[in-house]
């Protein structure tokens, strides 16, 4: 048992934390640093004028979790229609966000969904552009044809859905960014800091934070985004069990044949994409590696955070080979891919977010938001908007959050319900 000496001439908290109250120097926060949700809290928070502190248990940029690596897309075009306001405030946000950091990590093209005309999430997807009134064209596979230069070929069943609010977001450009500007308005950053409690203040009110090297940190409030360690931390804090599942993934890049390189970029007029079916495949225009096109499959296998294989699914290797002969023909190698990278999901059973009180003992002190299921890095912005009006006012303004509660789960382990078909891709395989 490590003996914990109070902070204070600060105020820290677990994924990040808020508000410290006057006097002693405590913080509010904690999370994870390289974690993107965190530090967009963060940066959120500090932005109001409220004391902060992000706190992450690796160095900050590691590569550990969900948040690194060249490359995430955005789309407005979900299944789900809550999630495309969500995208429309996130892609002002990290506008916004730039602006005030000085450079770019957010790049725009379009979107190309893809699949057979009857697949269900693809004609939710085509449903919910139209409710949301997102402008939009669908194309059958001739048209993709000429509208991509002969670049992808869909089976005659198939149709193409081309929506202009696609893009790249660079990720480990942007968590750095959200550090930078969260420093920037007065946050105080510490990395190498393992959370191992969160405890209700009985005396002041607020939290305790406690970390593994033995410091313990106040704050009025606190907000615990600790991607596919969410499960662990709130376990050993509260008892409880989320249902977020670690899954280790792997993306892979795959080599454009020589002659052809400037046609997959966004110069090119090449869209970031996904295809829906088993497996749902998604990918990005040529951009961080010259020469080679992001390719994966939109799933992985079960892990334990701790303890990753860091190993290679044949099969999975295999459904993208014959994918990409089928889509891009010759013009990619589908023979092997050029670079493999690992990374985590942290995944829900309905694929949608928690983002909620934690309840109990804590009430409204603590905001957990976690499980973003593969799909979370573009709604950064928006995310550490909501968290920190959930901190900082008790609810969140202009979003619906009853999609993202943990009381879903009550009695109910698979959570919202879905007319289509999952889209994540478990493989039993490690
Ligand atoms: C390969 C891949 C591709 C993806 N593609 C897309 C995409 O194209 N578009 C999209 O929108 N989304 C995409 N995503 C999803 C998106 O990247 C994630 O939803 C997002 O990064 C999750 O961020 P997070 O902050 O929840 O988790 P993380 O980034 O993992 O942050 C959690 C942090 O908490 C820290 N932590 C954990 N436990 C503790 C503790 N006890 N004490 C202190 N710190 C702790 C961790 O070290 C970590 O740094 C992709 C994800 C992956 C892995």
């Amino acid at each position: 048992m490590v003996e914990m000496a109070e902070a204070t001439t600060e105020q820290v908290v677990v994924a990040i934390v808020t508000e410290a109250i006057g006097g002693g120097g405590n913080w509010g926060g904690s999370g994870g640093q390289w974690c993107v949700m965190g530090s967009s809290t963060a940066y959120q928070v500090a932005k109001r004028g409220q004391r902060t502190l992000l706190l992450e248990q690796f160095d900050f940029l590691h590569q550990r979790g969900s948040s690194h690596g060249e490359s995430r897309t955005i789309r407005t075009t979900y299944p789900e229609d809550y999630y495309t306001g969500m995208v429309i405030e996130s892609s002002k946000l990290w506008e916004q966000a730039q602006s005030e950091v000085g450079y770019e990590v957010y790049f725009k093209t379009s979107q190309l969904d893809m699949g057979c005309s009857d697949n269900k999430s693809l004609r939710a997807v085509i449903a919910t552009c139209c409710q949301n009134s997102v402008p939009h064209r669908i194309l059958n596979h001739q048209q993709v044809h000429q509208e991509f230069s002969g670049k992808i070929q869909l089976p005659e069943n198939w149709v193409g859905l081309v929506t202009e609010d696609g893009g790249v977001i660079k990720p480990t450009k942007a968590v750095s960014m959200f550090q930078i500007l969260a420093l920037k308005y007065g946050a105080v950053l510490r990395d190498n800091m393992e959370v191992i409690d969160v405890k209700k203040d009985d005396l002041r009110g607020g939290v305790f934070v406690c970390t593994r090297n033995g410091e313990k940190f106040w704050g009025k409030k606190c907000v615990v985004t600790v991607g596919a360690w969410m499960k662990k931390l709130v376990k050993t804090v509260t008892g409880l069990v989320l249902p977020i599942q670690p899954l280790e993934i792997y993306v892979c890049y795959w080599k454009i044949k020589e002659g052809h390189e400037g046609e997959f970029t966004m110069g090119g007029g090449f869209p970031t994409f996904a295809s829906y079916g088993q497996p749902y495949i998604y990918g990005t225009p040529s951009f961080e590696f010259p020469g080679l096109i992001k390719i994966p499959v939109h799933g992985g296998h079960p892990c334990d955070p701790d303890k990753r294989t860091w190993s290679h699914d044949p099969t999975v290797i295999d459904s993208l080979k014959q994918w990409i002969k089928e889509r891009f023909g010759e013009v990619v190698d589908s023979t092997m891919p050029a670079i493999t990278q690992s990374c985590m999901y942290s995944m829900t059973p309905d694929e949608d977010f928690v983002i909620d009180f934690l309840g109990g003992q804590f009430g409204k002190d603590v905001v957990v938001a976690g499980g973003f299921s593969g799909h979370g890095f573009k709604m950064a912005p928006v995310v550490g908007r909501i968290l920190a009006d959930l901190v900082l006012s008790g609810e969140a303004k202009g979003v619906e959050l009853k999609h993202f509660r943990l009381a879903r789960f009550d009695g109910n382990p698979k959570g919202n319900v879905k007319d289509f078909e999952e889209q994540v891709n478990f493989s039993a395989n490690s």
